[in-house]
């Protein structure tokens, strides 16, 4: 018997709101799959059906899960909030079943059933503000690199389309939504509607009406939808209503109207429509204002410089700041720039420049180590004391040389410890190598953070120190190479069970936690 994946957006999340044929797919479904938070909120359609829930970061593995039932011939319901084709599970499922050279004709069938996104959702809570062109981009940048996400917001907020800004804000991406509401004001009137939906149609449904200067005066969340007005956007009576330009053509209280329909879309009737004999005339106005626009954009470069982040430290193996290279970072930080302590041994720096080279530049003129943030690799070496503990300092050094900033699906921690009391912690961390009695002892697949935190599997002992440096950037490679986008080292080695031959063992306990909601 050939299975089939259903693949369902439920909608905002209350029962009234998703479509017929939603309800109909998970009540005739043999399997249910989905986020934790999702199987709760259509719990009372799934009945005793099995359940396999996952956590917030495991769409692939779920997808995965998917395919394998619906290949053992079993109806499998995956089901996302909202529309399952926009930012859902839809376009996940279709890629792991192309990967494994899936067809119409040959492979399950596949079902996918649309349902309400929040743009649908918020906007019909907030009063009408999608009547005109809209957009929606996703805030996230853990898919998605964020020089892009801003090229979209840019574009849109220039283009005056009304945008639904997903994603906007988690425990870790803060700085989002503050530089998305900075390039917007570019373009728009700090005076612009925007709305703030929570939870639409959930019980913990909030509503906030604002402006664009103030939006970021209140709670904005991974809950939160923000709309953002075009420059028609109104706000009458607590509802942001965007017209449609039914007001340019029509008297809207008067019974009779000016214009007949032959009337209509004439240039001497409606000027603003386009007609061939002005088209070229057209062409050339736009050009210039697009050249007028590029030429505000330099200018407003050097007036809204971008924020370089970077992390920096005083040395591989040396924790010392000395005062002079404080006093060097305090001062290219500026009064406007940010310094952070880290638990990755390194300071994080938020600074706004237009000459990123310049301050990059001045820091290692200081002597100070530079690397770059986000999904890449950093190696985390301990201080090594003092006395013989010394003797791994070199090869924590290459490793860094070699490996350090390298961008990845995921970032990825190497911890370095000089010595068997490993007290930097490098067991637990995605890849841990302890130096001891003249040899190097490597650990992969450790998780720092969770409530199901462990340390990393024991996969060799004694490696002899020349060994060491090739061994780990060949399990960097094969990661780099066959990781999927997001999936930390430690799932990646679960997945795959044997990275440079080191083999992958199941740990005893079978216990699952899942990912609370703000582990993103
Ligand atoms: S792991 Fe060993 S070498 Fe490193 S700081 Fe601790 S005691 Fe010193």
């Amino acid at each position: 018997m050939s299975g089939k994946l259903l693949i369902i957006g439920f909608g905002p999340g209350s029962v009234d709101h998703m479509t017929k044929r939603a309800r109909e797919a998970i009540e005739e479904s043999d399997i249910v799959i989905g986020y934790k938070t999702y199987i709760d909120l259509v719990s009372d359609l799934i009945g005793d059906k099995p359940i396999i829930s996952t956590g917030m970061t495991e769409e692939v593995s779920r997808a995965q899960e998917a395919v394998k039932w619906a290949e053992r011939g079993k109806k499998v319901a995956v089901i996302s909030s909202g529309d399952a084709g926009v930012y859902g599970m839809a376009g996940l499922v279709y890629e792991v079943l192309i990967e494994k050279g899936w067809t119409k004709e040959s492979g399950v069938e596949v079902e996918v059933i649309p349902g309400v996104s929040a743009i649908n959702s918020c906007g019909a809570l907030l009063g009408a503000p999608i009547m005109h062109d809209a957009c929606t981009i996703s805030l996230s940048d853990h898919l998605t690199p964020w020089t892009l996400i801003e090229k979209r917001i840019e574009a849109a907020a220039m283009a005056d389309f009304v945008i639904a800004l997903y994603n906007p804000k988690s425990g870790r991406r803060t700085r989002q939504i503050v530089e998305a509401q900075r390039i917007l004001l570019r373009y728009r009137s700090p005076e612009t509607p925007v709305g703030l939906v929570k939870s639409a149609y959930r019980a913990r449904q909030q509503i906030v009406i604002t402006d664009l200067e103030h939006m970021l005066e209140y709670e904005i969340g991974m809950l939160t939808t923000v709309i953002i007005g075009n420059s028609s956007t109104f706000v009458h009576d607590g509802m942001m209503i965007t017209p449609r330009g039914y007001q340019r053509k029509y008297t809207l209280d008067a019974l009779e109207q000016p214009l007949k329909p032959h009337e209509r879309l004439r240039k001497e009737a409606e000027p603003w429509a386009l007609d061939q004999v002005k088209a070229e005339r057209v062409r050339r106005t736009a050009e210039a204002a697009l050249q007028k626009i590029a030429v505000r954009q330099n200018e407003q470069q050097e007036t809204f410089p971008d924020i370089l982040e970077l992390a920096v430290s005083p040395g591989v193996a040396n924790k010392v700041l000395a005062p002079e290279q404080m006093i060097a970072i305090a001062n290219i930080a500026g009064s406007d720039g940010k310094m952070m302590y880290t638990p990755d041994h390194y300071l994080k720096l938020e600074i706004p420049t237009a000459n990123p080279d310049d301050v990059i530049a001045k820091l290692k003129e200081a002597g100070l180590i530079v690397a770059p943030i986000g999904d890449v690799l950093t190696v985390k070496a301990c201080d090594f004391c003092d006395g013989e503990k010394t003797d791994a300092i070199p090869y924590a050094k290459q490793l860094h040389e070699q490996l350090n900033g390298l961008a990845l699906p995921k970032e990825l921690k190497l911890g370095f410890n000089g010595c068997g009391m490993a007290c930097y912690g490098a067991v637990r961390e995605d890849i841990g190598i302890v130096y001891r009695k003249g040899a190097f002892d490597l650990f992969l697949g450790g998780k720092t953070i969770g409530r199901n935190a462990h340390p990393g599997q024991l996969v060799a002992e004694g490696i002899p120190p020349h060994e060491i440096v090739p061994t780990v950037i060949r399990i960097i490679q094969e990661y780099k190479e066959h990781g999927h986008p997001n999936e930390r080292f430690h799932k990646f080695f679960q997945r795959v069970k044997q990275v440079s031959g080191f083999v992958y063992q199941e740990a005893n306990s079978k216990s699952k936690i899942e990912v609370p909601a703000c582990g993103e």
